[in-house]
């Protein structure tokens, strides 16, 4: 799978994509991030600006239409594969655990991360990308947006977690789209806290039963809302 940033700030990624399971992904050749600064696409000034103050007055400047649609359009023709395009904004459909399942089953996706007060909205207009937001709250750029996708995508592509089946038991995800049940380890007792004796009984009938129970309780106790959704 093969992921295209545009940003300005090209740097932000860079301890990001050489740490941990996204290191070893990118190593295994699973996963391929691109990353492309806009400013490349500025007109040839010596600040290379690509923001502007807003028509009919206001705070804050905005990305302009005539920087960010060729550095997409560029951007596209890099590779062969066309891209799902995703414009990171709070205004946009909120991220969640089957969008990332279905950007995972995505060949090429290209996360157009906004700064200051966000894009023209000719961009939108004339790229008509998705629009995607991580929750309502306004962060300072679409960076850490975009790290949050990828973060959620590249974990459930084959190979990358040690055992796929985690996939289907976390929180939210295909296996039930319900909170996931308590977990346990060493030691087995820790000032006066013991662990559930089902759990230490072999009995794997049971311990499904009791994992499914305290799933569907907890969920019930935090998250009723996910019991309307569908599965
Ligand atoms: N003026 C915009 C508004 O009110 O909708 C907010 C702009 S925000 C300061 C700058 C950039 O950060 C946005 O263009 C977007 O790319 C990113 N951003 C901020 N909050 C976000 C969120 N919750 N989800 C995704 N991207 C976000």
């Amino acid at each position: 799978m093969r992921f295209d940033l545009v940003t300005l700030f090209p740097a932000i990624f860079d301890g990001y994509l050489t740490q941990s399971l996204l290191e070893k992904a990118i190593k295994k050749g699973l996963v391929e991030i691109h990353r492309h600064d806009m400013r490349d696409w500025a007109a040839d000034t010596p600040h290379r600006k690509v923001d502007d103050r807003p028509f009919g007055g206001g705070p804050g400047m905005l990305l302009q239409v005539d920087v960010t649609v060729p550095c997409v359009e560029d951007v596209e023709r890099m590779a062969q594969t066309p891209s799902r395009k995703i414009l990171l904004t709070p205004q946009g459909k909120r991220f969640d655990q089957p969008m990332a399942e279905d950007l995972a089953i995505s060949d090429r996706v290209m996360l157009l991360c906004g700064r200051y007060e966000g894009f023209d909205q000719r961009v939108i207009d004339i790229l008509e990308p998705e629009e995607v937001s991580i929750g309502d709250f306004v962060l300072n750029g679409g960076e850490v947006a975009a790290m949050t996708i990828i973060d959620g995508v590249v974990r459930l592509l084959p190979g990358v977690l040690g055992d796929e089946q985690s996939n289907w038991d976390d929180s939210f995800s295909r296996g039930n789209r319900l909170l996931e049940f308590p977990q346990y380890t060493r030691p087995r007792e820790f000032r006066g806290h013991g662990v559930p004796e089902v759990l230490l009984s072999g009995n794997h009938e049971a311990i499904a039963t009791w994992r499914s129970e305290q799933s569907l309780e907890k969920t019930e106790r935090r998250r009723a809302d996910l019991l309307d959704r569908p599965q």
